[in-house]
């Protein structure tokens, strides 16, 4: 296919057809745009969840939002499922108290679960964007669902927050990110 051709086809703009050919799609120059968007998986742009134990002090919780340059942590049981989730102002808003922070175990102050608003490596990174701005939350943690008798639990295998959201809009702008190259997104 002449590369002009294949280029409008991708955009959604023209409809190939064998033995008719090509013919205007009727749709809009941003559609094809935005349906290549719309493809965009978590799995491509997640990144390695920053996670403390319920017994992790707020204190400790503080150092690794520091070490790992982070703002949302995730918090795990022992067996390593989710449980919860603390923000920067969750800790700021503690360690401003009289609390011993260094007594405190996180899980007194975070958000739980079932109240955890989460993505999968499968959800389309737009949606995992719209939760962010719907909830009004910095971070969403990216989670394996492992089936249990008494209820679900939740492996956590990534983390996709602003930042990353934000990458890619300057990526896109860039050039960087090619989505209307072929298949590599479907
Ligand atoms: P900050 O509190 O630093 O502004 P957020 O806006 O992310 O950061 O968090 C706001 C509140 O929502 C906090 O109390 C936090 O515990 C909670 N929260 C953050 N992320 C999530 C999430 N993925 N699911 C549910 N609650 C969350």
């Amino acid at each position: 296919m002449r590369s002009d051709l294949a280029f409008l086809t991708q955009m959604g703009l023209l409809e190939a057809r064998p033995r008719v050919g090509y013919s205007y799609s009727g749709k809009t120059p941003a559609y094809g745009l935005i349906e290549q968007i719309m493809k965009l998986r978590v799995k491509d742009f997640k990144s390695l969840p920053v996670v403390v134990t319920e017994k992790t002090s707020v204190y400790d919780s503080i150092v690794a939002l520091f070490v790992h340059d982070a703002g949302t942590l995730f918090v795990v049981n022992e067996q390593g499922f989710l449980e919860g989730v603390v923000s920067r102002k969750d800790l700021l808003k503690t360690a401003m108290g009289k609390i011993d922070v260094n007594q405190l175990p996180v899980s007194v102050i975070m958000t739980r679960m079932p109240n955890i608003i989460t993505t999968t490596p499968e959800e389309s990174l737009w949606t995992a964007a719209r939760k962010l701005i719907t909830h009004e939350i910095d971070a969403l943690p990216v989670v394996r669902r492992v089936p249990d008798e008494k209820e679900d639990k939740f492996e956590v295998i990534g983390r996709v927050s602003k930042t990353n959201i934000t990458k890619v809009f300057v990526d896109l702008g860039l050039g960087k990110l090619d989505v209307l190259g072929g298949d590599d997104n479907k």
